[in-house]
C-alpha cells in the first residue's frame, strides 16, 4: 500500500455497495478521502427559466449525502462535504493532503463530462491523475457486443443482441473498513437555504415518501422483492397511477446512485432462483435496460439530445401561442383532466408515473405543439428522479426526434384516460380536494 492517498470523488454514485471506486481506493491506498461537492451550477436558474434542481430533488440529494456520510463513518471513515466548483475544490484538497490520485465514475451528459474535463485539467497541473471508472449501468460498455458508435438506434435491435451476447458483471463488495487521514477536517452539509432552494412541501397523496439515501433505497428493494412479492406481478401493474406499489419506485434512488442497477439485477436473479421467475421478474430487468440504452445513446449522440431537432434533425411544428399553452400545461390548467391531474401530481410531489409522463409529454408536443425541450427542462426542475439521459432521451423519443422507430407516434389522451383511469379515480384524487 506504500502510504498512498486516493481521493474518491462522489457524484451520482451515493452508495457504498457495488461501488468500484470506493472498493479499489481502499485496496490500493493506505488512506482515502471521500469527497462530495455541492456544485453551485446545479442550483441556479436555467436558460429555460426553470430551476436546474427543484426542491424535491435537492432535498433528496441532501438526504442521500447525509446517509452516505453516516455509512462511511460506520466504516471508520468520513465524507468531506464542500460547496463550490470541483475543479477548484479537489485540487485544493489534493494539495492539502498530498493526494496521489483521484477516482471518479464517468458521466455521459455534456455538463457533467465538461466538469470532469475541467477537474482533469486542474489535476494535471499538479501531476495528479483523474482515473475514470464505469459504474452507472447494468452493462459495462466493454461487455456490449458492439462499440458505442455502432449501437443500433432502435431499442429492440439493441436489446436482442445485448440479451444474447452481453454479460452483466458481479456487484463489487462493500469495503469492510475505511482509513482516512488522521487530521481530516470535519465538514457539515449545507441546508436547502444555503443552496438557495425553498423547502419542499410534501402532499399527503404522494405515492411514496422518497427519502434519499442508500439505506432507504435498499429497504425499498427488499420491500418490493422479498417482503411483498410485488415483483411477481410487476408487468401487470406497472401502468398503474395510484399508490406506492404499482411499480418499483426505484428511480430516484437509482438516479442519485443510492441503488446500483447491477445490485437490483442480481437481487432479481436471486429472487428468481428462490421464489419465482416469470414475465414480471424479467420485465423489471427489461426496463433497466431502457435506462442503460438511453445512457449509451447519450454517449453515442452527445449534445444533439438537448437540441430541438434531436439527433434525427427533425423540425417540430410549434404553435404561435406556444408560451401561453406551455404555462397552462405547467400549471395543470389545460382543461384536459387526465393531463392536469398528472401535472398536479408532478408539481406537488416531484413524481409522476411512466404512463403519466408519456401522456403529458405527448400532449405537450403533439396536441399543443409546444417546443419539447421546454417540457424536458420543466421535468428537469421538478422530477425527484431526474437524470439527463433518461429524461432528455425519453422526451426526444416522444417528440419523434430521438430513438422511436415509429414515425409520428401519437397518444389519444381520451382513450388513454379511459384505458388507464376508467373510473376517473386518479383524476378525482388530484383534481378534487
Ligand atoms: C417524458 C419522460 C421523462 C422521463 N424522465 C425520467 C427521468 O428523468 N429519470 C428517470 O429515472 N426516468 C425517467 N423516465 C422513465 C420512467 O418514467 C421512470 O423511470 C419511471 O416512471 C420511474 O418509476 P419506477 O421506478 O416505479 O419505474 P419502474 O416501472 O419500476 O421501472 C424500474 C426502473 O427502470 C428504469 N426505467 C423504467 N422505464 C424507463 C424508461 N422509459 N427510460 C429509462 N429508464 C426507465 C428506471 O430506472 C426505473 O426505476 C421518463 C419517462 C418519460 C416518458
Amino acid at each position: 500500500m506504500s502510504g498512498r492517498t486516493i481521493l474518491v470523488w462522489f457524484r451520482n454514485d451515493l452508495r457504498i455497495h457495488d461501488n468500484e471506486i470506493l472498493l479499489e481506493a481502499t485496496e490500493k491506498a493506505e488512506t482515502i478521502i471521500p469527497v462530495f461537492c455541492f456544485d453551485p451550477r446545479y442550483y441556479t436558474e436555467t436558460a429555460y427559466h426553470t430551476q436546474k434542481t427543484g426542491s424535491f430533488r435537492a432535498q433528496f440529494i441532501l438526504e442521500s449525502v447525509a446517509d452516505l456520510k453516516i455509512s462511511l463513518k460506520k466504516l471508520g471513515g468520513d465524507l468531506l462535504v464542500k460547496f463550490g466548483h470541483p475543479e477548484e475544490i479537489l485540487p485544493e484538497i489534493c494539495k492539502k493532503y498530498q493526494v496521489d490520485e483521484v477516482y471518479h465514475h464517468r458521466e455521459v451528459a455534456s455538463e457533467e463530462t465538461e466538469i470532469s474535463s475541467m477537474v482533469e485539467d486542474a489535476l494535471w497541473k499538479l501531476q495528479i491523475n483523474l482515473k475514470h471508472f464505469i459504474g452507472h449501468t447494468l452493462y459495462h460498455k466493454e461487455d456490449l457486443p458492439f462499440p458505442i458508435k455502432d449501437i443500433p438506434d432502435v431499442f429492440t435491435t439493441f436489446r436482442k443482441k445485448v440479451e444474447r451476447e452481453g454479460i452483466i458483471r458481479s456487484s463489487f463488495a462493500t469495503p469492510s473498513k475505511i482509513e482516512v487521514p488522521d487530521h481530516l477536517e470535519s465538514s457539515e452539509l449545507p441546508t436547502l437555504t444555503d443552496l438557495g432552494i425553498e423547502s419542499p412541501i410534501y402532499d399527503k397523496k404522494s405515492v411514496v415518501k422518497f427519502k434519499g439515501g442508500e439505506t432507504q433505497g435498499l429497504q425499498r428493494l427488499k420491500y418490493y422483492l422479498w417482503d411483498t412479492d410485488l415483483l411477481q406481478t410487476y408487468k401487470k401493474t406497472r401502468n398503474g397511477l395510484i399508490g406506492s406499489d404499482y411499480s418499483s419506485k426505484f428511480s430516484a434512488w437509482i438516479s442519485a446512485g443510492c441503488l446500483s442497477p447491477r445490485e437490483i439485477y442480481w437481487e432479481i436473479k436471486k429472487y428468481e432462483k428462490e421464489r419465482v421467475a416469470n414475465d414480471s421478474t424479467y420485465w423489471l430487468i427489461f426496463e433497466l435496460l431502457w435506462r442503460d440504452y438511453f445512457r449509451f445513446m447519450f454517449k453515442k449522440h452527445g449534445t444533439s439530445y438537448f437540441m430541438e431537432e434531436g439527433f434525427k434533425g427533425v423540425k417540430q411544428d410549434v404553435a404561435i401561442n406556444q408560451e401561453v399553452l406551455f404555462e397552462n400545461w405547467k400549471n395543470a390548467e389545460t382543461g384536459i383532466s387526465f393531463i392536469d391531474a398528472n401535472m398536479k401530481e408532478l408539481n406537488l410531489t416531484g413524481f409522476m408515473s411512466n404512463r403519466g409522463r408519456q401522456n403529458v409529454a405527448s400532449y405537450l408536443v403533439k396536441d399543443l405543439k409546444v417546443n419539447w425541450t421546454w417540457g424536458a427542462a420543466y421535468f428537469e426542475d421538478k422530477l425527484i428522479d431526474y437524470n439527463p439521459a433518461s429524461n432528455w432521451g425519453n422526451w426526444a423519443y416522444v417528440a419523434g426526434v430521438g430513438n422511436d422507430p415509429r414515425e409520428n407516434r401519437y397518444f389519444n389522451i381520451e382513450k388513454q384516460a379511459h384505458d388507464y383511469d376508467p373510473k376517473g379515480e386518479y383524476v378525482n384524487l388530484w383534481l378534487k380536494d
